[in-house]
This record gives structure tokens, C-alpha cells and sequence, in this order.
């Protein structure tokens, strides 16, 4: 059986010409710049970027100037997404009430640290990008009619690790409050101490645990407030050691991960293992308050306990 296959050359296209000769180009000349024309690379890019976010809990959109409008809670499910120190602070304290404390205060590269990237770039990558200058702001303000020592903890900034600056600025805090009576709140997230000051992070776990007891020897009381999530170092120090341990709803809690706690002891964890639920039954924390109700429960906290001179 015979096939016709047909190609260029028959049909003749090889040869052809353009349709339009450009002009000859003149001896000499220079060829001006090209106008910059603006970049439209997809689609895509017509759609302004950061108008929604998809909450992970319930799987809807929600606009984020509504999630902004709600302390970044979730009005559909109540899913409580993580939270800036400088947003999380603004929605506690009185209006222009916070002073704060050491803000210059900035880590030293001790180990000359360097993995993927160096610990000092590493740093200014986040100073830049959070406009913090570490993972923890600290400060005295006014909630309510109580002036208190206020720490917050950012988990934007490196994880929330706690690092020599960390325990520093929270160790300072905490013997300022004591200096002046003063009731302390430190609201706490983080992923434990940081790796690339080695043992001088973990050294930051006794120091500001050395500050706190001063501060309870002086009958001053200290409200923890543990948010998503509080682990490791951080969990195991000053976070865990408060008159009043209270969460957010469904924090993760805990020292290690759950993948390391099963293979260790080689059991089955149960449902809802280190979450603030589970902790609250179990008699670890004392109280979950929702983000929203945070302010006024520190206030009804703080009545209740005073300025603890009592
Ligand atoms: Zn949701």
C-alpha cells in the first residue's frame, strides 16, 4: 500500500521570502535603548496578592483585612493563625501605655555559626523582613488599671528560638518587675532554644528561671501565657513555671515532638496529645482562653491576684 507523505520542500515553503524587505541600515548609527516596558509575566499577577488566606482548620477563605479586624482568628471556625508580638501587644495594652525595654539589643554570631547560610545573615534576613530586632519584645505597660511587665515572644523571627538576647531581655524584664513590684505576663511561642548559639542558648532556660524565682520570692505573681506553639527549651524554663498557666485554644504543647516521644517509649499517643485541651485536662495548664478574650481575663486575673504585696 502506497503512502503519500508530504513535506517543505513539495509544498514549497522552504523558500519563501519575507513578506517585507527592512530597509538597508545606514553606516554609523547608534540604536537608542529599548523602552522599558512593564513585566506581565502571567495572568497571574493581575490578581493582588495577600487579599486572602486559606484557613488551614476549616478550609475557607477568609479576606484578610477580616482576619486582621479579628485579632487573625478565624470568624468561621475560630482557628487562631499566628499572630505578630507588635499586633499581639496592641491589642493588650492601653493606648501608647508600652515602654519598651532594650530594643537595641541585638545577638552576637558567638560560634561564627554557618550552615546553608551564616547565623549573621540569617539574622539580618529576619531583622529586615520583621523589623524586630530579635524573637521577643519586652516592656512595661498598663493593662486595664494594672501596670505589669509584659513579654512577647514572635514566632516570625527565627521560630521564636530562644537565643542569649531572648533570655537576656526576658531575664531583665523579669528583674525590673521584681525591682518594681510588678505582676508578669510573658506570652510565650516558640520552637525552643536556638542551635546556632549552642550552649549559650540553653544557658537562657536557668537564668530567666534564676530571675523568676526573685520575682515569686517577692510574692509577685506571674501569668504564662502559652500560644501556638510553646515547645522544647522555652516550654521546659520560664513558660511552664507560671502562678497562672494559661493557652490558647489548640496550641501545640510540649518538650519533644510527638514522633520522638512514640519512638522512644514505643507506645501509642493518645488523640489530641499535646494540644492546650488535652494539657488542660490533664491538669498541666489551668485555663484556654480564646485570643479575643485574652485582655479582659488578664484584667480579671490581675484583680484577682493583685500586685501580689498581699
Ligand atoms: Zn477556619
Amino acid at each position: 500500500m502506497a503512502t503519500t507523505t508530504f513535506n517543505k520542500k513539495t509544498l514549497g515553503l522552504e523558500s519563501a521570502e519575507p513578506a517585507v524587505t527592512p530597509p538597508p541600515v545606514p553606516p554609523n548609527t547608534t540604536f537608542a535603548k529599548k523602552p522599558k516596558l512593564p513585566s506581565r509575566k502571567s495572568k497571574k499577577r493581575d490578581i493582588p496578592e495577600g487579599l486572602w488566606t486559606k484557613c488551614p482548620k476549616c478550609g475557607n477563605m477568609v479576606f484578610d483585612k477580616e482576619l486582621d479586624e479579628n485579632l487573625k482568628v478565624c470568624p468561621r471556625c475560630q482557628h487562631h493563625f499566628t499572630i505578630g508580638a507588635r499586633e499581639r501587644i496592641h491589642s493588650l495594652v492601653e493606648t501608647c501605655t508600652f515602654e519598651e525595654m532594650d530594643a537595641s539589643m541585638t545577638s552576637m554570631d558567638v560560634l561564627t555559626f554557618t550552615g546553608v547560610a551564616s547565623y549573621t545573615s540569617k539574622l539580618e534576613d529576619y531583622q529586615r523582613s520583621t523589623g524586630m530586632k530579635d524573637a521577643v519584645l519586652t516592656g512595661i505597660c498598663k493593662i486595664g488599671e494594672h501596670r505589669a511587665a509584659l513579654g512577647v515572644m514572635d514566632f516570625g523571627f527565627l521560630g521564636g528560638s530562644m537565643g542569649s538576647v531572648v533570655g537576656e531581655k526576658l531575664a531583665r524584664l523579669i528583674e525590673k518587675a521584681t525591682e518594681k513590684t510588678l505582676p508578669l505576663i510573658i506570652i510565650s511561642t516558640s520552637g525552643g532554644a536556638r542551635m546556632y548559639e549552642g550552649m549559650f542558648s540553653l544557658m537562657q532556660m536557668a537564668k530567666t528561671c534564676a530571675a523568676l524565682a526573685y520575682h515569686t520570692k517577692a510574692r509577685l505573681p506571674y501569668i504564662s501565657v502559652l500560644t501556638h506553639p510553646t515547645t522544647a527549651g522555652v516550654m521546659a524554663s520560664y513558660a511552664s513555671v507560671g502562678d497562672l498557666i494559661i493557652a490558647e485554644p489548640g496550641a501545640m504543647i510540649g518538650f519533644a515532638g510527638p514522633r520522638v516521644i512514640k519512638d522512644t517509649t514505643q507506645a501509642e499517643l493518645p488523640p489530641g496529645f499535646q494540644t492546650a485541651e488535652f494539657l488542660l485536662d490533664h491538669g498541666l495548664i489551668d485555663a484556654i482562653v480564646s485570643r479575643k478574650e485574652l485582655k479582659p481575663k488578664l484584667i480579671e486575673y490581675l484583680n484577682y491576684m493583685g500586685n501580689g504585696r498581699g
